[in-house]
């Protein structure tokens, strides 16, 4: 990190300065030239606050010169991240795709939609059991029901499982659920985030509807500051001018993701779209573009979901698309499992 100090602060000001600096453990390299004064700061700055240090009446600027996220960031991990679990693999060359409902609303949803997206190749079974829903009057998830309807349809189906937490006060529940999933509302709730860190589960952490690609793998450190390793970034879309869409899918965020960080990155095209036909399309994007995954809604009648309907596809348009996604996956090489 470099700090230019203001050439007006007195001998004394930039002395206490220094020293703050120093009792953090950091070595500050003077530089004095005859307009400012440059300090080369050394040593683990991550704990720093950069607008702290702007607010300082000593200090005329700052930049960082590495990035604030260290276990997430490719910089100090050059080798590609994979995550295994159930005899799969996310990432290294694998190709994941995770399927189901938005919501589980019964056990003979859940079971004819899992055997459905089993039959037509993919490796992971969704589904909410707790909703974030923008309304308070939406319906909000079957809750307990619904984790144990997940944890019958994996019995039945042998798919590991993947469903949002919304608390850490709900991690005993999930201790049979194969991948946590955060979702996009929760990619800052930096409580829960610090206490899935404590936890050896793979999380899928959502990118937030208004998040910077920095803030997404600062929220993945969190995970990975408290000791778990096994995160799996996914874009979903984010907030834009446009009206047309329900989000805008960043595409570039698959390529500038793996330049930044090792993780493994899945791209959910279902809520981005909005729209169920543009799922495949924008599943497509996402192959080329280098996503390890993805992450599709399916639901046996869309028309009459309790949630996300309208960008959910039935079992046949998910079958004509994994058709594709198949042949798409081979041709860059990768696998699906
Ligand atoms: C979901 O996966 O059902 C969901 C609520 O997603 P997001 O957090 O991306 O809105
Ligand atoms: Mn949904």
């Amino acid at each position: 990190m470099v700090i230019i100090l203001k050439s007006t602060a007195s001998q004394e000001t930039r002395k206490e300065f220094i020293e703050s600096m120093q009792a953090r453990g950091l070595s500050v390299q003077v530089n004095e030239g005859s307009h400012s004064i440059v300090l080369g700061i050394l040593g683990d700055t991550s704990a720093l606050d950069l607008a702290t240090l702007r607010a300082n009446d000593a200090v005329e600027d700052v930049k960082r010169i590495s990035e604030p996220y260290k276990a997430a960031n490719r910089r100090f991990h050059p080798l590609d991240t994979h995550i295994e679990i159930k005899g799969r693999t996310i990432g290294e060359g694998f190709f994941s795709v995770i399927a189901g409902p938005c919501s589980v609303e019964s056990e003979a949803q859940l079971s004819e939609v899992a055997e459905a997206v089993k039959k037509s190749g993919a490796g992971f079974l969704r589904g909410g059991a707790y909703k974030p829903r923008t309304s308070p009057y939406s319906f909000q998830g079957l809750e307990t029901d619904g984790i144990q309807l997940l944890l019958k349809a994996k019995k039945l189906t042998g798919l590991p499982i993947v469903t949002e937490i919304m608390s850490e006060n709900q991690l005993d529940e999930f201790a049979d659920v194969d991948i946590i999933q955060v979702g996009a509302r929760n990619m800052q709730n930096f409580r829960l985030l610090k206490e899935l860190g404590h936890c050896k589960k793979p999380i899928l952490l959502k990118r937030g509807l208004a998040n910077t690609l920095e803030e997404f793998l600062m929220s993945a450190e969190y995970i990975m500051a408290g000791g778990n390793e096994n995160v799996i970034l996914c874009e979903r879309g984010i907030r834009t001018f446009e009206t047309e869409l329900r989000n805008n899918l960043d595409i570039s965020a698959i390529p500038m993701l793996k330049k930044m960080s090792h993780l493994p990155v899945i791209i959910d095209p279902s809520h981005a779209a909005g729209i169920s036909w543009m799922v495949a399309p924008l599943a497509k994007a996402a192959i080329a573009g280098g996503a390890d995954g993805l992450m599709i809604e399916v639901h046996n009648n869309p028309k009459a979901a309790l949630c996300d309907g309208a960008q959910s596809l039935n079992p046949v348009e998910f079958d004509t698309m994994m058709a594709d996604v198949k042949r798409r996956v081979e041709f860059e090489g990768k696998k699906l499992n």
